[in-house]
């Protein structure tokens, strides 16, 4: 059996970033970039007014001439047609070029206007003042953003800026999502005897939304050789497949043996932790023949599959866990394993010996730092219990008392 550190090996190993398209800039959020991007012109393009208020020369101001000539009237948008010269002021407003002449604004609040004069109630006025020069943001062809960023609406912003109308950025990866198991009935249906809803489906495709992914759901495969091999197939033309259940040692666990037939290569079966010790992960590899298959039947150049127990709480920790790092490296997403902060735990805790745990824990955020509750949670089957959790506390499996206040690892989702 595996480690989880070396499950996340296999996965670094196996994993690279998908190939790249050029997307209009409102459907780049959480995408990463492809290309280096370089400023087109200078940011600003020209000097400007950072202040509604009068242009004027900083020589006059000093001097303590504290009232002058209005000679016109900038707005933004508009271009200097006059200089100022000696004893002379320009009223001029935000984002408006800087006329020539003046070398500094003063404030609106720090004047009061009379006809053609301006009388300035301040002399607290340097050259440079509420003006912001031409390049000072970005130098026409330096390298603003760099190829792996992250586009956030900051960076999407600072695109629009360069005139990055379409952004290169590596595509999000298709994720089909195939639940299995004969008691599994819809949600908007009142289970019968032995069966339960099929609470898995909703909740990978909001995961998988989340982590930037685009979810395909395929519905439920029954535990029959012939239905797994059919949706099996249809899932294989995503870039990812995640299923729900059939990967444990039952009598029924077909999964394993179905993806094999299938001819998806087992990388790991089974790690060692806590919950989602069955967890499945495997590749196939197209061939070429593939593609010469229609649209619709296509595959894509290369299969990541998960199988994910069954039980509600292991196939939400190992989504979060390992299909989170697949689909964050298939983005081009540094770093793309799990991110794990130090919080400080709010209860006493007895741990007792076991195999590495992620527990459901809630960990809000407080002036002196991040703290952590352990949710109380039943097992791996127990969803309800862990519904006030958002995060996963590490526990390393060796006996141990725990005290509030004590510090613990854990990752938020
Ligand atoms: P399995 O991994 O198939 O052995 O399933 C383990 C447990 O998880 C069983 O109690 C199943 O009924 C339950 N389970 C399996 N699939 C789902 C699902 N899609 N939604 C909710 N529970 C499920
Ligand atoms: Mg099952």
């Amino acid at each position: 059996m595996h480690s989880v550190a070396q499950a996340f090996q296999l996965l670094m190993n196996h994993l690279s970033t998908l190939g790249s398209q050029r997307m209009p800039l409102f459907d780049c959020l959480n995408l990463s970039l492809a290309e280096d991007v370089v400023a087109d012109l200078d940011s600003p393009p020209f000097d400007k007014s950072l202040m509604d208020g009068y242009a004027v020369r900083a020589t006059d101001v000093e001097r303590g001439t504290v009232s002058l000539r209005v000679i016109d009237l900038l707005a933004a948008g508009q271009t200097p047609t006059k200089a100022i010269g000696p004893g002379e002021a320009i009223q001029i407003m935000t984002g408006a070029p800087l006329p020539l002449g003046a070398d500094l604004v003063v404030k609106i609040e720090e004047t009061t206007r009379d006809h053609e004069q301006v009388h300035i109630k301040t002399r607290c006025v340097t050259r440079g003042t509420n003006i912001v020069r031409r390049g000072v943001s970005a130098r026409a062809g330096t390298v603003i953003l760099h190829a792996g960023a992250k586009l956030s609406g900051l960076r999407i912003g600072i695109l629009a800026e360069l005139g990055q109308a379409r952004a290169l950025v590596h595509r999000r990866p298709t994720v089909a999502i195939l639940a299995t198991g004969d008691e599994l009935v819809s949600v908007d249906t009142l289970p019968g005897p032995g069966q339960i809803r099929n609470s898995n489906e909703a909740m990978l495709v909001a995961q998988v939304q989340a982590m930037g992914a685009i979810p395909v759901p395929l519905g439920v495969a029954r535990d029959n050789r012939e239905d797994l091999r059919d949706k099996i197939q249809t899932g294989l033309r995503s870039d990812v497949l995640v299923l729900s259940g059939g990967v444990s040692a039952g009598m029924f666990d077909l999964v394993p043996n179905e993806l094999r037939e299938a001819g998806v290569q087992e990388v790991f079966h089974k790690v060692e932790m806590k919950p989602g010790k069955p967890v499945w992960f495997g590749i196939r590899d197209n061939t070429v023949a593939d593609s010469k298959n229609s649209p619709a039947t296509r595959l894509a150049a290369r299969n990541y599959v998960f199988g994910l127990p069954g039980n509600p709480v292991s196939c939400l920790v190992c989504c979060e866990l390992f299909v989170r790092t697949a689909i964050r490296r298939l983005l081009g997403e540094e770093p793309a394993l799990p991110q794990s902060i130090e919080a400080r735990l709010q209860q006493d805790f007895v741990a007792k010996r076991d195999r590495p745990t992620y527990h459901p824990a809630l960990v809000t955020w407080t002036p002196a730092g991040p703290t952590v509750i352990l949710v109380p949670w039943r097992g791996s089957s127990d969803l309800c219990g862990t519904v006030t959790a958002n995060s996963m506390a590490f526990l390393s499996g060796q006996p141990k008392q725990y005290v509030a206040g004590e510090s613990l690892s854990v990752i938020s989702w």
